[in-house]
């Protein structure tokens, strides 16, 4: 690896993982694959704050879903590098789901449990149905047997930031994911 690809942040050293390019690549096939699923319906994509903004902005304009909505939703679990183990809601859906089809866009999903929280709470809200996009996806870590149903790239149990993930609220604007750098 180049040295000076390297970027550190908070004093953490990130090595480059997957190129912009490889990211929209991935991003057209998965909303593709939505795209197919979905014709002729209008689903509402919920980006999960704030880690997804990039990924859900990407993903929509590439499904060609012309009559599909965005809603936003907040949850909390992660501090600097870690899973604290519990999921904190912090911004609620404001739009009526009932009777209509979710697709959850998330950045991540790592032990699981905030998909798990989420899902639980979408569906006391009576959509018609419930799915869920991730950008990663970290098989390893989950802990609760979660399985997304649209995935971009399924990587090792390894710290990632960059196309809309952070460190601490930073990096979150590099258009490259870069990983944490292990000696
Ligand atoms: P889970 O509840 O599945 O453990 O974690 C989901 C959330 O944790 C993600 O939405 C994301 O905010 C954060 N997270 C998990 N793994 C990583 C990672 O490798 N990098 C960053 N930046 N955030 C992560």
């Amino acid at each position: 690896m180049q040295k000076e690809k390297q970027v550190i942040v908070d004093g953490l050293t990130f090595v480059p993982y997957l190129t912009r390019e490889q990211i929209a690549e991935q991003v057209e096939r998965v909303a593709t694959e939505i795209a197919k699923d979905y014709e002729g319906k209008a689903p509402i994509f919920l980006c999960v704050l704030t880690g997804a903004f990039v990924f859900a902005s990407d993903l929509m304009r590439a499904t060609g879903l012309n009559d599909s909505k965005i809603s936003f939703i907040r949850y909390k679990s992660y501090e600097g590098t870690s899973s604290t183990g519990t999921v904190k809601q912090i911004i609620g859906l404001t739009d009526d789901i009932e009777g209509r089809d979710v697709i959850i866009i998330e950045d991540i999903v790592d032990t699981g449990l905030t998909a798990c929280r989420m899902i639980e709470d979408l569906k006391k809200k009576n959509p018609s149905s419930v799915k869920f996009a991730t950008l990663l996806y970290k098989p390893v870590s989950s802990q609760t047997g979660f399985t997304p149903d649209y995935v971009a790239f399924t990587i090792p149990p390894k710290f990632i930031i960059g196309y809309g993930l952070d460190l601490d609220g930073k990096a979150r604007n590099m258009p490259d994911i870069y990983v944490i750098k292990e000696d």
